[in-house]
């Protein structure tokens, strides 16, 4: 048997193995008791919904991926990709159309596929649970400002590094490293003005408390303030958050609408000091430069792959191409982004550690910020309770109440 087959299909069915014993560890880690640090902020009754959510979700992504494994099996080992190549050269277009209309039809078959998930996941489970603010139209303008966004952007992306690993010779790597970079950088300035305004509404923030403290803080930060919004998270999801965003003198703070309404101004100025935090360490680059240097480094094992014809005949291909060992590499390289989204995971549950203390010292709002952090978590129906395997793997925030029990015991510290 060829031995990249073994591994592709070893590796998606390990993959599958690892989600399956997450879930069943979260799942046995939920408790019916409430935690004692929420008794005053969730009832009985609540935090049964909550923990209704949390498995109905959780057997919801099971039941996916448990169809979905079988069918990527039979994909691969029934000559799928094969069969789309060959449609995709029957256009008679020249190799790189040829490429880009290949992947074209391997997304649109994937959203076929994961169409149907996304349409319950929204209009039943979120909704049963009261998340739910997304209309059938926003719904469906979504999916075509999005489709938009990945023909006008992702195609000439796409384009490039397909043209660079056929025609650009040993360093095709590079170059589409640098193209990568530059695109990156663009999308950082491009997103504030021009990609979030065509999905959510952005408004000044109105005059008043809230506004007058927000800037009080800024000030006393040394924080060149462009401009504070709200933005109707409402037309989607009940949930709240608040963000920064932009580059330089576009920089700019964002508050949902949802955030605002079930927050006072001391608790919202106390996750707006948590995401300076995030700002003043300057987390956001530091990610951002590791993410980069991620890539490079796939893009240079990429190149040893790319035309490799063992790979190629793993998925039963007649023809070695540049844009099918592009999707090919993919399959080998998921275990390696498994292990590496793991450092990057912990990384930034320490920095969720560093913006907390960073919010504290600067703010002294210790016990806003506490509140404010139940508040969300009872918005969100978020698992207080999640196993340290189910952290380990996926959580990008440290758990609800750690997160409490460091910010109580740094604020203590610096009483002392
Ligand atoms: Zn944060």
């Amino acid at each position: 048997m060829n031995p990249y087959l073994v591994f592709v299909v070893g590796a998606l069915v390990a993959g599958y193995l690892l989600e399956l014993v997450l879930a069943l560890a979260g799942l046995r880690s939920l408790t019916p008791d409430i935690p004692a640090e929420f008794n005053d902020i969730l009832d009985g009754e609540e935090y049964g919904r909550s923990q209704d959510y949390i498995r109905a979700t959780t057997r919801f992504s099971l039941l996916q991926a448990t169809l979905i494994l079988p069918l990527t099996l039979v994909f691969i080992l029934a000559g799928g990709f094969n069969s789309v190549d060959i449609l995709a050269r029957s256009a008679g277009l020249s190799s790189i159309p040829t490429g880009l209309l290949f992947t074209g039809l391997l997304v649109f078959l994937n959203f076929c596929i994961q169409f149907p998930f996304s349409l319950y996941s929204t209009f039943v489970l979120e909704e049963r649970f009261g998340l739910n603010k997304t209309t059938p139209r926003t719904f469906v303008l979504d999916l075509g400002k999005t489709l938009l966004l990945a023909v006008l952007l992702g195609g000439p992306l796409l384009a490039g590094v397909l043209w660079f690993f056929e025609y650009a010779g040993e360093l095709a790597w590079l170059y589409s490293w640098l193209t990568i970079i530059l695109f990156s950088l663009f999308m950082q300035l491009a997103a504030p003005v021009l990609i979030l305004p065509l999905f959510n509404r952005f408004s000044p923030l109105a005059d008043g408390k809230l506004k007058e403290a927000i800037i009080n803080y800024a000030e006393q930060q040394n924080f060149p303030l462009k401009g504070i919004y709200t933005m109707d998270g409402s037309r989607r999801s009940s949930r709240a958050n608040a963000f920064f965003t932009g580059l330089g003198r576009l920089r700019r703070i964002v508050l949902f609408d949802t955030l605002v309404a079930a927050m006072n101004t001391k608790e919202t100025v106390a996750i707006l000091a948590h995401e300076m935090g995030h700002f003043k360490k300057r987390h956001i680059r530091k990610m951002m430069l590791i993410s980069l240097a991620q890539t490079g480094m796939m893009l240079y094992l990429l190149s040893f792959f790319l035309h490799n014809k063992g790979l190629s005949a793993a998925f039963s291909m007649q023809h070695v191409s540049t844009h099918a060992g592009l999707v090919f590499f993919a399959f080998l390289y998921a275990p390696i982004s498994l292990l590496l989204s793991l450092f990057g995971n912990a990384l930034s549950r320490r920095y969720e550690y560093e913006a907390d203390r960073f919010a504290v010292s600067s703010s002294g709002l210790a016990e806003p910020l506490i509140t404010a952090l139940k508040k969300l978590c009872r918005r969100n129906l978020a698992n207080l309770t999640p196993h340290p395997l189910q952290v380990l793997v996926h959580y990008s925030h440290p758990p609800v109440l750690e997160r409490i029990r460091a910010i109580r015991a740094y604020a203590a510290v610096r009483e002392d």
